[in-house]
């Protein structure tokens, strides 16, 4: 699902470097990655999402190069085939949850908005415990359940890999782990990979596999 090769990135700002020789997703694979703040995970994030571009060195998501791609193709390709789960859940407040699990929907001409998408929106809704809240806007939902819509939110385009920054980081122990269950748990169903980023250690066992980004930061300290 992932293929980095010697990859080479500097923000132009100067600083911040990150290297890393050799970083492999699998299919469905569960992956972990911790590191300090400022070790380069969001960054990581970023490049894989086509959202920053490498300076050198390769990058292959779903066997597509990532650089290679126009503009357009890139943008379409981060909203047909990658989730996103951010820590502050980025819902918004305007729309309802119905209208934010569909929200790929509205940005992209590439994606077209059918009955059958609008019955997965309901039943990923429903699937998460959060069905009865379809109707309402995010700030009458609690954290935990914000945090499960914007799950269903990044699974509504049937992407091949999930990407979450710090998911369940704003998240009481509790919700924590329900949420990181029900982040596993519909990953699986719907077949994807999952790369999550995370400082909470107690969380990790849970994961296929774990890599530690400390060893790819080089240049300034954090
Ligand atoms: P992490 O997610 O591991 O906390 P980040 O990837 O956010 O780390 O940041 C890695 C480093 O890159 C930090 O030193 C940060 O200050 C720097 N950085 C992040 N974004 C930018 C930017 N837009 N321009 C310049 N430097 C940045
Ligand atoms: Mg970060």
């Amino acid at each position: 699902m992932i293929e980095i090769r010697d990859l080479a990135f500097a923000y132009p700002a100067g600083g911040f470097q990150l290297r890393i020789p050799a970083f492999d997703l699998a299919e469905g694979e569960r992956l972990a990655v911790v590191g300090p703040s400022g070790s380069g995970k969001t960054t990581l994030l970023d490049l894989i999402s086509g959202i920053r571009l490498p300076s050198a060195g390769s990058l292959r998501v779903d066997g597509e190069e990532v650089s290679l791609m126009s503009d357009a193709a890139r943008r379409a390709f981060r909203l047909r085939r990658i989730g996103f789960v951010f820590q502050d859940f980025e819902l918004l407040d305007y729309l309802t949850i119905q209208e934010n699990i569909l929200y790929p929907y509205r940005i992209s001409n590439a994606l077209k908005l059918d009955v059958a998408t609008r019955a997965r929106a309901r039943a990923l809704a429903e699937a998460a415990g959060i069905g009865k809240q379809f109707g309402r806007h995010p700030n009458a939902l609690s954290r935990g359940e914000r945090q499960r819509a914007a799950i269903c939110r990044s699974l509504i385009t049937a992407p091949r890999l999930v990407l979450a920054d710090e998911a369940t980081g704003a998240l009481d122990p509790d919700n924590k782990l329900r949420v990181l269950d029900l982040l596993f748990e519909r990953v699986a169903a719907e077949g994807a990979a999952l790369l999550a980023v995370t400082h909470d250690t107690e969380l990790l066992q849970r994961f296929d596999r774990v890599v530690d980004f400390r060893d790819y930061r080089i240049g300034a300290e954090p």
